[in-house]
């Protein structure tokens, strides 16, 4: 039975999962790398989250300690001490009770102040960048076929992040509405037309159009558990994840769904079909070549 293909590249602009030493569909425009390796995984963390300065600098200040947080907070202390040691002196007496009043809200709105702007700059600089570009493939050659779903030497297989059997899926993860993973793989299945044809998708990587909506839903364990697993190990992960998630989109493709499928085309004899059936007066198996498209008709079934 087929399994599910490995993708163990991605592509920086359009972060679509490829295949082992596999360019982008859209072309040389759009740089692939392998997360695997500590190259290909900087290059990415650095797409995604920015250079290691401006991750430096925002651990820093989620931490409150960058020097110039340490300067803010002593320039803060510094005036609290100062007005409170000038208010004494001037007016001692009954007015120390008032003074030191002000002094106490002068220090809390300070802290209030300074927790805002830490907040304020954390969300600024760990804002995850996601896809720029849609992936576009490329058109020459392709032949388009409708029809019907088929199984052929499988009955489907479990999506790696659990769900019915599907002879395809397609995974989009997205974080703050970020596009930050596109995964769409097949195991193999058969088109065939309403005139008798059959279509051949071997099993591998796939295109699936259109991208449904995302699901309203916070994104589930098993979702996540397959994202990390996919580039991140957990040791390396930490605050900035090559893939980071909060929502995410799924697509299935099932037996006796009707489909339309974009791909270039090899015309075979069909040795299965049966002599004499009607449906096969002029039998032909056509087999898709490098990456399909399959074109969903807005039922996510
Ligand atoms: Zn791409």
């Amino acid at each position: 039975m087929s399994r599910w293909p490995t993708l163990p590249r991605m592509c920086l602009t359009c972060r679509t999962a490829l295949g082992d030493a596999e360019g982008c569909d859209a072309g040389a425009g759009h740089e692939a790398v392998s997360p695997a390796d500590p190259l290909g995984s900087e290059r990415l963390r650095q797409v995604v989250w920015g250079s290691p300065a401006v991750r430096r600098r925002a651990v820093e200040h989620a931490r409150g300690d960058s020097p110039s947080e340490w300067l803010a907070s002593l320039m803060v202390v510094a005036a609290i001490v100062l007005t409170a040691a000038t208010t004494t002196f001037l007016y001692a007496g009954p007015l120390i009770a008032g003074a030191l009043g002000v002094v106490l809200v002068a220090a809390v709105s300070a802290g209030k102040a300074r927790r805002w702007l830490r907040a304020g700059a954390k969300q600024r600089l760990l804002q995850p960048r996601g896809a720029v570009d849609g992936q576009a493939g490329n058109d020459a050659g392709v032949v388009r076929v409708v029809g019907e779903v088929e199984l052929r030497d499988t009955r489907g297989r479990t999506p790696p992040f659990g769900g019915a059997d599907v002879v395809a899926y397609g995974l989009w993860v997205y974080a703050r509405d970020e596009l930050t993973l596109s995964e769409c793989a097949t195991v193999g299945f058969d088109v065939r037309t309403d005139n008798g044809d059959l279509l051949r998708v071997a099993p591998g990587r796939c295109r699936i159009e259109p991208v449904p909506p995302i699901d309203p839903d916070e994104v589930g364990s098993r979702v996540r558990r397959h994202v990390a697993a996919r580039y991140d190990r957990e040791d390396d992960a930490g605050e900035f994840p090559l893939i980071p998630v909060d929502r995410h989109a799924v697509a299935a493709v099932r037996p006796g769904q009707r489909i339309e499928v974009v791909a270039a085309v090899e015309s075979r004899p069909d040795a299965t079909a049966a002599p004499g059936d009607y449906r096969s007066a002029h039998p032909s198996l056509q087999v898709a070549i490098g990456v399909p498209v399959l074109r969903l008709h807005h039922s996510r079934a």
